[in-house]
């Protein structure tokens, strides 16, 4: 970048949750020295996927790219001080990942654990024996396999990543407005500014989408067609009579998932693809999916939770990738100046570090310095090439 790092220059970040605060926060940290505006809707940050989300880590993915952008998330989240402050805490706490399969994907699941440690990611494979033998509480007798992260998974306070991330952008003198953006304009082959429901317009020489489940609508106003859109999950908080002190990120090969949360466990399962509308606007738990199917597949694999007394629940939306499941990074083919950060369908909260700093390297330098993020560009989105990743929950 030229002009003093960028000096004269303005970037305009769509969305101020985590995938915006970390794109602000690197490009200040890298020495973009023009204005950074951060316009977002909501200030209380109610709805967004980050302060709903689930808040884990995992390196057990079926793609390098995805593996790169955890491992980065690990070492950032393991240094918060170091980043943040002494006082900075977002309660990291590295329990691990044990994704159950079952007798049919062993051989597949080998391998996989093969491709994570060949990347760097302490990841190794339980027989049924090994399983029982580390978590006594599950039932086994239908396992063919465990994989666990040894180290370098876990979970962490959202939330307080998100606050300390924001203030630390605004503490570098990036502006943020609460306001929604009802359009982006354009002329020619270049993002001119975008419009705000207050009818005024906020001129940019880059804008950055990452504005979560909404990026898509949001960038259908440009008429670009970006196959990201809300689907809800549900979280169900609960007590049980099962102690959380070493308990992993359970991944059931029946499709749920739980973990400790608190004094108690947090937990869900993915609805039926019947039942996973575009949920635009809809934040209500569905609460039939704890009677079924989530209770009884639970209390097959950890009998003690049969006696489950749920506290609460609540809902929020993955930012689903129709194509592939995986995030969109990086510029537009054609609207060069429009960055992508979002679409990464239920992980992009440990992958928010990574890919705020891809941004900034790639607003900087016009390239990527540290991890490769052409495999996430919009291109394979324009090719409809999915990058096929197999570890999805
Ligand atoms: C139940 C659940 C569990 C999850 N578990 C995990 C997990 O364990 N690990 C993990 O890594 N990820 C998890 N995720 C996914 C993770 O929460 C998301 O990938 C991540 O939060 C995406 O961040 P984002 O900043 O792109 O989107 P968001 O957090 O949704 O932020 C987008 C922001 O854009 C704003 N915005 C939208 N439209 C406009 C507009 N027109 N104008 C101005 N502002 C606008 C919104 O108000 C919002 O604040 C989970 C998600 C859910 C729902």
């Amino acid at each position: 970048m030229t002009d003093e790092q960028g000096s004269g220059r303005h970037v305009v970040i769509l969305g101020g949750a985590i995938m915006g605060s970390f794109s602000a926060w690197f490009l200040r940290k890298q020495g973009f020295a023009g204005r950074i505006t951060v316009v977002e809707k909501d200030a209380t940050y109610a709805f967004s996927s980050t302060a709903r989300s689930a808040a884990s880590i995992r390196t057990q993915f079926g793609t390098p790219s995805n593996i790169a952008l955890s491992l980065f998330g690990v070492d950032f989240f393991r240094n918060v001080k170091a980043h943040f402050g002494p006082q900075a805490d977002i309660g990291y706490r590295e329990n691990g990942y044990l994704i159950l399969g079952g007798p049919d994907v062993v051989t597949d699941r080998m391998a996989g654990v093969a491709m994570q440690q060949a990347q760097g990611a302490d990841v190794i494979a339980l027989t049924p024996e090994a399983v029982k033998t580390r978590f006594p509480y599950l039932n086994t007798d239908d396992i063919g396999i465990g994989t666990f992260g040894q180290t370098g998974e876990g979970w962490f306070d959202a939330w307080s990543l998100l606050s300390l991330t924001r203030s630390g952008a605004r503490a570098q003198g990036v502006e943020y407005i609460e306001a929604e953006v009802t359009a982006i304009l354009s002329a020619g082959d270049r993002i001119t500014g975008v419009r705000l429901t207050s009818g005024d317009t906020l001129s940019c020489d880059l804008c950055v989408m990452a504005a979560g489940a909404a990026s898509g609508r949001l960038i259908a106003t440009l008429g670009v067609k970006l196959p990201v859109s809300p689907r809800k999950r549900t979280v169900f908080s609960f007590r049980a009579p099962v102690d959380g002190a070493t308990f992993p990120m359970l991944f059931d090969r029946s499709g749920i998932w739980i973990r400790p949360e608190g004094k108690g466990f947090i937990g869900g399962i993915q609805p039926p693809a019947d039942r996973d509308p575009d949920a635009t606007g809809d934040y209500e738990p569905d609460h039939d999916l704890l009677q079924d199917p989530f209770w009884p597949l639970l209390a097959h694999r950890i009998p003690a939770m049969e006696q489950l007394r749920l506290e609460r629940s609540w809902a929020g939306h993955y930012e689903v990738n129709a194509l592939d499941h995986n995030g969109v990074v990086g510029p537009h083919d054609q609207l060069s100046n429009l960055i992508f950060a979002t679409g990464f369908s239920g992980h992009g909260v440990m992958h928010a570090p990574a890919v705020g700093r891809a941004v900034a390297e790639w607003i900087i330098g016009g390239r990527y310095a540290t991890i490769d993020m052409k495999p996430l560009s919009w291109n394979r989105i324009r090719d409809n090439l999915p990058m096929i990743e197999t570890v999805v929950y």
